[in-house]
C-alpha cells in the first residue's frame, strides 16, 4: 500500500485529502500538534484509519522523527498558520510556521529520502494570496507575486524554496496554488463559514445578526474536495510542477451572502447584516481569479461543484448541526 504523511490533518484540507486519499488505498499518517490537541477528536471519530503522529513545523527534528517512523511514499505539506486576519496579528509566528515550517519540511525529506528508487514526493500548500496586488487577471503560474498580508509573504518564501530545493537536489517537489475552496469543514473564522454558520443560527433564532467586512471583496471559491484531488494529481506526474487549481470565476461577499440567505429561506438579508470597519484588511487583495488551464490540460483535473451548489452544501450542514444543538 501508498503511504502518505499529512502535515495539517486537523484541518479542512488534511480531512479532505486523507477522506480521499482512503479511497485510494493509502496507509495513511497525520501529523499532529501539540500534547493534547482538541481537533484531534473529530480525526479519532471521523477517520478512524488516520494514524496520528507527533510533530510541529516549529521543530526539525521532530519533523525527521516523523518521516523515519513513518517512511511515506508522499509527503503532503498542509500545516499553515493559515488565516490572513490572524497574520497580521501574529505575523512573527505566521513566518516561522507558514514560512520556515516549509524549509523545515523539505530538509527533513531531503534526510529521510525514501527508497533510492522511490524518493518521496513533496507537495506545498501554496496559495492564490501570493497573487495580492495582482499584476494580470486572471492569474496563472507564470504570474508575478505581490502578496499583501504577513500569510502571502510567508507562502511567497513556502513556495520559492520549494522551487530553490527541486532545482537544487532534485527533489520531487510541487506546489500547488491554490485559490479559495470551501467546504462544511472550513473553519469558523473564514468568511464563507461564518456566514453560512450565521444563516443557520439566524434561521434558528439563535443569531440576531452578521457582522461582515468588505461586501464588494471578490473570491475565486472552489469546493475543498475537488481541490484535494489535484494535490493528489500532482504527485503522481512523471515531473514534478507547479500548478494553479481555481474554478475560474469570481464571486462577491455580497452574492455569497444574498445565496445563503436564499437557501434558508430568508430573503431580506439586509436587516441581518452589518459592515464595520474592524473587519476589513489593512491591505486588501485586489481580484483574484486563477487560470486553471495547465491543471486541467497536465492534470486531467477540473471542479465538479459550483458555487451556488457549494453555498447550499455549507448551509444545509450549518442548520444540521446548529438544529441538533437545541434538540
Ligand atoms: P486550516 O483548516 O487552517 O488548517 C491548518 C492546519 O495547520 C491545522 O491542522 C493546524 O493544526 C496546522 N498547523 C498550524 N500550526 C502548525 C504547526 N506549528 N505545526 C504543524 N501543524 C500546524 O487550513 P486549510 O484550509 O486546511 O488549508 C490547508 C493549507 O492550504 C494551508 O497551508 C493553507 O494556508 C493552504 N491554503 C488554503 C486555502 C483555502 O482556501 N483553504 C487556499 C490556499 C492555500 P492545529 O489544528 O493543531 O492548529
Amino acid at each position: 500500500m501508498p503511504r502518505a504523511f499529512i502535515t495539517g490533518i486537523t484541518g479542512q484540507d488534511g480531512q479532505h485529502l486523507a477522506e480521499f486519499l482512503h479511497t485510494q488505498g493509502y496507509d495513511i499518517y497525520g501529523m499532529v500538534k501539540g500534547q493534547n490537541n482538541p481537533r484531534m477528536t473529530v480525526v479519532r471519530e471521523e477517520f478512524p484509519y488516520v494514524e496520528p503522529v507527533p510533530g510541529d513545523l516549529a521543530d526539525l527534528p521532530s519533523l525527521v522523527k516523523a518521516l523515519e517512523q513513518t517512511q511515506p511514499d508522499e509527503v503532503y505539506n498542509l500545516g499553515a498558520i493559515s488565516f490572513v486576519a490572524l497574520s497580521f496579528n501574529q505575523a512573527e509566528l505566521t513566518a516561522n510556521i507558514t514560512g520556515l515550517g516549509v524549509l523545515r519540511m523539505l530538509e527533513a525529506v531531503r534526510m529521510v529520502g525514501g527508497a533510492t528508487n522511490n524518493p518521496i514526493r513533496f507537495y506545498q500548500a501554496s496559495s492564490s494570496e501570493m497573487f495580492g496586488k495582482v499584476r494580470e487577471t486572471p492569474q496563472t503560474e507564470r504570474t508575478p507575486f505581490h502578496p499583501r498580508s504577513p500569510y502571502g509573504c510567508a507562502k511567497v518564501f513556502g513556495h520559492d524554496i520549494v522551487v530553490n530545493y527541486r532545482e537544487s537536489y532534485d527533489l520531487f517537489a510541487c506546489s500547488g496554488i491554490l485559490f479559495n475552496h470551501e467546504g462544511p469543514r472550513r473553519g469558523l473564522e473564514f468568511v464563507t463559514r461564518k456566514v453560512t454558520n450565521a444563516v443557520a443560527r439566524i434561521k434558528l433564532g439563535l443569531q440576531q445578526e452578521l457582522v461582515l467586512g468588505n461586501l464588494d471583496s471578490k473570491r475565486d471559491w472552489g469546493y475543498a474536495g475537488d481541490y484535494v484531488k489535484a494535490m493528489w494529481l500532482m504527485l503522481q506526474q512523471d515531473q514534478p510542477d507547479d500548478y494553479v487549481v481555481a474554478t475560474g470565476e469570481t464571486h462577491s461577499i455580497e452574492e455569497l451572502v444574498t445565496l445563503a440567505f436564499a437557501e434558508a429561506g430568508i430573503d431580506d438579508w439586509q436587516r441581518y447584516v452589518r459592515q464595520d470597519p474592524k473587519f476589513f484588511r489593512p491591505a486588501e487583495v485586489d481580484l483574484l481569479i486563477g487560470d486553471p488551464s495547465k491543471a486541467r490540460e497536465k492534470l486531467g483535473w477540473k471542479p465538479e461543484v459550483d458555487f451556488p451548489s457549494l453555498v447550499k452544501m455549507m448551509v444545509e450542514h450549518d442548520l444540521r448541526i446548529e438544529s441538533a444543538k437545541i434538540r
